[in-house]
């Protein structure tokens, strides 16, 4: 069985003093099931977070490059963020590729070295309104998958993050049909191109207006093993997502 993982992206949200905020409702939090738990607070504040956040809740990057060091002004590399402690680091996201034009290749070559590394990947893929309107929404995130496919790494270190960009800060949340749709694909996918075991677990979780009221209905459906979420991450609703499935 594939352990639930809730991750909360931040993304470029935060000062010291609503972060205080979060760490206080977290730190509170009384543990629930078997779940992790990851946050991903801009790069600037990673250290600010990790030396205040409770046992038992991860700190996860929200990017980093393909190289361990050098001349790359305003990157971070996984080397430093294993220095640091962390475990987790967010690739691939979908504001990576549409803000800041980040390409399945580039992602790819991140994902290989943040693994050699030491670190877990969340490998976020999705399709944007246009392509799933005009049929294309298992093609785009097979292309992007096969990204990593081609790579061979190894996947006991990878998570999955189905995120539908249609669905990102929209509050146009994927029915928990419509997502457990593209995770059986996705699913089936890697059983076809990888193997039964890395089908079998590598934990698939949905992004995109995840809210405290859909989580549940979402976290029923079989190929649903988690949530990314960004707006509700910061709010004490965050943790009742945490909870989603308990
Ligand atoms: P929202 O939960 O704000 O839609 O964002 C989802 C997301 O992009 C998480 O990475």
């Amino acid at each position: 069985t594939r352990k639930f993982f809730v991750g909360g992206n931040w993304k470029m949200n935060g000062d010291k003093e609503s972060i205080d905020g979060i760490i206080a409702f977290l730190n509170q939090s009384a543990a629930c099931g078997d779940v992790d738990v990851v946050v991903a607070p801009p790069t600037i504040y990673i250290t600010y977070v990790k030396e205040r956040l409770r046992a038992g809740i991860e700190v996860a990057a929200q990017n980093s490059y393909k190289v361990a060091k050098g001349a790359f002004t305003g990157e971070i590399s996984p080397a430093m963020l294993k220095d640091l402690g962390l475990k987790w680091v967010i690739l691939g996201h979908s504001e990576r590729r549409h803000v800041f034009g980040e390409k399945d290749d580039l992602i790819a070559d991140k994902a290989v070295h943040a693994i050699e590394s030491g670190l877990d990947v969340i490998y976020c893929i999705g399709e944007k309104l246009e392509e799933r309107e005009a049929g294309q929404t298992k093609e785009v995130n097979f292309r992007q998958l096969q990204a990593i496919v081609d790579k061979n790494l190894d996947w006991n270190h990878v998570v999955i993050a189905y995120e539908p960009v249609w669905a990102i800060g929209t509050g146009k949340t994927a029915s928990p049909e419509q997502a457990q749709e593209v995770h059986g694909w996705i699913r089936e996918y890697l059983r076809e191109k990888v193997s039964d075991k890395v089908s079998n677990e590598t934990r698939i979780i949905y992004g995109g207006s995840v809210t405290a009221e859909n989580a549940a209905e979402l976290a029923k459906k079989p190929d649903i093993d988690g949530f990314l979420v960004g707006g509700a991450s910061l709010k004490p609703d965050f943790v009742k997502i945490i909870c989603a499935r308990s």
